[in-house]
């Protein structure tokens, strides 16, 4: 894969990162913004480009990890575009076009989650595997899904974070916080899903709050899902949510109790400190990621 010099956007629902280098050791110049319309904060990151062209020449392409439902497909008129979003201003807002025609170089565009994975993939923790699973839990839950180092579009792109769950609403009586489908799994499990249902700031919760008891419950069901439909050889869960080191231990040892013994791999059986993981790349694998999803276009 190339080494080009490249550069990157993290397009998140809060705030944006832009970057310019030739991989993790390399980062020349980074900016993050907050995301308010799309007017401004495309202009923001191609100001950010710009002025790095002056000082280090013209990057090869640039990639872009966003937030969705979005169109990554490069055959499909609505290329580069978010798609159905309910967050204001960008609903069928064009992302790829501004900068393409702005900085005349190949731009690639594809989900956060799926960049974050190929950052992963690349220089994180999913180093060395064939198929990894990215997942982040943090504002929403999202996935991504990289099978020897392409993501997996499939239809549109997958969205993990809907599937639905099996809901006891004796033990939890919390209906959930998705706007489509209430008690999905980002309905249940993304952040805000835990401060609304116990009142009070995920952040804030104790370590021994029976919170991350019941989040990693919902998380193993998930990943128990996960596993027997894409049998990935590493799992990488990111996002704020993850930033509670007590969930790692608890959500392993309920996705082996969920398997129940079926799937018949020392990764699971005997391994799974190693097969449950944070990101190698910590907080850096969204940026780092569409780094490298640009360098895939120039390869
Ligand atoms: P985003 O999903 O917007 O890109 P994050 O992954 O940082 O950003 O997720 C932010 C959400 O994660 C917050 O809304 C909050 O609910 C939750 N969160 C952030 N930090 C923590 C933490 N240390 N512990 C638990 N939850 C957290
Ligand atoms: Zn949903």
């Amino acid at each position: 894969m190339s080494d080009a010099y490249v550069g990157g956007i993290e397009a998140g629902g809060t705030k944006f990162v832009c970057a310019v280098g030739t991989g993790p050791d390399d980062v020349r110049a980074e900016a993050r913004f907050p995301t308010t319309t799309p007017d401004e904060t495309i202009g923001r990151a191609l100001a950010f480009f710009r002025e790095q062209e002056a000082r280090f020449g013209p990057p090869a392409a640039i990639g872009i990890g966003s937030f969705g439902p979005l169109d990554p497909n490069s055959d499909s008129p609505t290329f580069g575009s978010i798609t159905s979003t309910p967050k204001p201003h960008w609903a069928n807002a064009d992302v790829v076009g501004p900068i393409r025609r702005a900085l005349g170089v190949p731009v690639g565009f594809d989900t956060d989650v799926n960049v974050a994975g190929l950052g992963e993939w690349r220089w994180g923790a999913g180093r060395g595997y064939g198929t990894i699973l990215y997942l982040t839990i943090g504002t929403g839950v999202g996935g991504g899904v990289l099978v020897d180092g392409r993501p997996l579009h499939g239809l549109l792109h997958p969205e993990m974070g809907h599937i639905p769950l099996p809901h006891d609403w004796a033990a939890d009586p919390y209906k959930g916080h998705c706007p489509f489908h209430g008690d999905c799994l980002e309905g249940m499990a993304a952040g805000p899903a835990i401060g609304e249902r116990w009142g009070r700031p995920a952040v804030e919760l104790p370590p021994e709050h029976p919170a991350w008891e019941l989040e990693a419950h919902y998380l193993a069901r998930a990943l128990q899902g996960f596993i027997c439909t894409l049998s990935p050889e590493r799992i990488i869960l990111g996002g704020g949510v993850m930033e509670q080191p007590q969930l790692f231990p608890l959500v392993r040892a309920k996705v082996r109790e969920y398997l129940n013994g079926y799937v018949q791999s020392p990764a699971i059986l005997d391994a799974i400190d190693s097969y449950i993981v944070p990101p190698g790349l910590g907080n850096r694998a969204g940026v780092l990621g569409a780094i490298a999803q640009a360098q895939m276009m120039v390869a």
